[in-house]
C-alpha cells in the first residue's frame, strides 16, 4: 500500500498503533479511492452510486429508464446501463485491491434525474423511440413536492426492483472479473438506503442474493459477499433488532439520521444555524459534529438492538460526522467497527481515532 512519507507518515504510523476504529473513506471514482488509499483507508465505506447515473454519457439512458412506463422499457435501458456500471465496479476493486468496499444501491432524489430542458426530452424520445409529450406526462407524474421526503432510496428498488437488480449484478460480475485477473477477491459489501422496515430491507436482499446467485452459475465460481443497511432514519434505529435479523451490517448515515431526528433540512440549515449556535440552541453545526446528544442515542440504542439480534454486527459510520473529531471520539465510546471519511480527510480520522483510544484507556 502506498504510504505517506516523511514526519506526517511517522505521525501516521504512531496514531495506527494505538486507533481501534478502523478508517475507510467515501469513494466512488478510482480517484478518490486512489486518493484515499494513499492517505491510509482501509476500504470503502460508502460508495455513492447516483453520481456515476449523472455521467454525460449515461444520463439520457437513466433518464429513459425513471420515464419508462413498464418494465419492459425500464429493462431495456438498463440493458445499456450495464456494461459501463459493471465497469465503474471493476475500476474501484482494481484500485482497493482486495480491501472491503461498501457500494450503496441508487439512492437519488428523484427529480435530480428527470428531463427539465426540451433538449434534454427530445434525447430521452430518441433513445428510447417514444414521443416527446409522453415524456412530459410519465415525468409530470413523477413529480414531488418534498423529493427527500419522497420516492428515494430503497422505496425506488422496492417500486423498481430490476433497477437494483442491474446494480447487484454489475457488481458481483465485476468482482469475479477482478478476482480473476488479480487473483485478490474483492469484499463487496452491498449495502440497501434508506431503509425504515424489516420487510424492505428483505425484498431488497432477496434481488441482491437472486443476481448473485444468476452471475455465480453464468460464471462457474462465487465470491464473498454481505448485504447490509444504512441506518438513516429514526425508525431504522428504532427497529434494528429486527432490521438486523436481515442485515449482515449497519451505516449510521448520520447526514439523513440528523436531518430526519432534528426535523431540519441538511440542504437549507445554513439559512438560521448560525444563530442557533451564536444563541446555544446548538453546541456545534450538527450536520458538521454530531449531535451527541440526541441523534448520538438513536445510534447507541441502534447498536444495542442491532448487536442483541446479530452478536459482532459490523458496525460503521459514513455521514459526514465520520471525519469529525468529536463525532469520531462518540463513535470509539459506542464501539463501532470504522469510520468512513471524504478522502482528504483520512488522516485527520486516523488521528482522531488514535486519540479517541488513547483517552478510553484512561
Ligand atoms: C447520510 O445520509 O449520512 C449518507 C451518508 O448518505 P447521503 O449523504 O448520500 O444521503
Ligand atoms: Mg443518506
Amino acid at each position: 500500500q502506498p504510504e505517506l512519507s516523511g514526519d506526517f507518515g511517522t505521525l501516521m504510523g504512531w496514531a495506527d498503533e494505538v486507533r481501534r476504529l478502523k478508517v475507510r473513506a467515501n469513494a466512488e471514482t478510482p480517484l478518490d479511492a486512489k486518493t484515499a488509499r494513499e492517505f491510509g483507508a482501509e476500504g470503502i465505506g460508502l460508495c455513492r452510486t447516483e453520481h456515476m447515473f449523472f455521467d454525460a454519457e449515461r444520463i439520457t439512458n437513466v433518464r429513459q429508464m425513471i420515464l419508462a412506463e413498464d418494465e419492459a422499457g425500464r429493462r431495456a435501458a438498463l440493458a445499456k446501463l450495464l456494461p459501463e456500471q459493471r465497469s465503474d465496479f471493476v475500476q474501484l476493486f482494481e484500485v482497493m485491491a482486495g480491501l472491503p468496499v461498501t457500494i450503496r444501491l441508487l439512492d437519488p432524489p428523484l427529480h435530480e434525474f428527470l428531463p427539465h430542458e426540451e433538449a434534454e426530452f427530445a434525447e430521452v424520445a430518441s433513445a428510447a423511440g417514444v414521443d416527446i409529450d409522453t415524456l412530459k406526462r410519465r415525468a409530470a407524474e413523477l413529480h414531488e413536492f418534498n423529493p427527500m421526503l419522497g420516492h428515494r432510496g430503497c422505496r425506488l428498488g422496492v417500486t423498481y426492483p430490476e433497477i437494483y437488480e442491474m446494480q447487484a449484478r454489475a457488481i458481483f460480475e465485476a468482482a469475479i472479473e477482478v478476482a480473476e485477473k488479480s487473483g485478490a477477491a474483492p469484499i463487496p459489501e452491498v449495502m440497501i438506503p434508506l431503509v425504515g422496515t424489516r420487510r424492505e430491507l428483505e425484498l431488497m436482499k432477496i434481488v441482491v442474493d437472486q443476481a448473485a446467485q444468476a452471475v455465480f452459475a453464468d460464471k462457474g465460481r462465487t465470491i464473498e459477499y454481505l448485504v447490509g443497511t444504512m441506518i438513516e432514519l429514526p425508525r431504522a434505529a428504532l427497529m434494528a433488532g429486527e432490521i438486523a435479523e436481515v442485515g449482515e451490517f449497519f451505516s449510521f448515515g448520520t447526514n439523513d439520521l440528523t436531518q430526519t431526528t432534528l426535523g431540519v433540512s441538511r440542504d437549507d440549515a445554513a439559512r438560521f444555524l448560525g444563530v442557533y449556535v451564536e444563541k446555544g440552541i446548538y453546541a456545534k453545526d450538527p450536520f458538521v459534529s454530531l449531535d451527541v446528544e440526541g441523534v448520538g442515542q438513536l445510534i447507541e440504542l441502534a447498536a444495542e438492538r442491532g448487536r442483541k439480534t446479530r452478536a459482532g454486527i459490523k458496525l460503521g459510520i459514513c455521514g459526514e460526522h465520520g471525519g469529525d473529531p468529536a463525532s469520531i471520539a462518540f463513535c470509539e465510546q459506542t464501539g463501532l467497527d470504522y469510520v468512513s471519511a471524504s478522502p482528504y480527510r483520512v488522516p485527520i480520522a486516523r488521528l482522531a481515532a488514535a486519540q479517541a483510544a488513547l483517552a478510553a484507556r484512561g
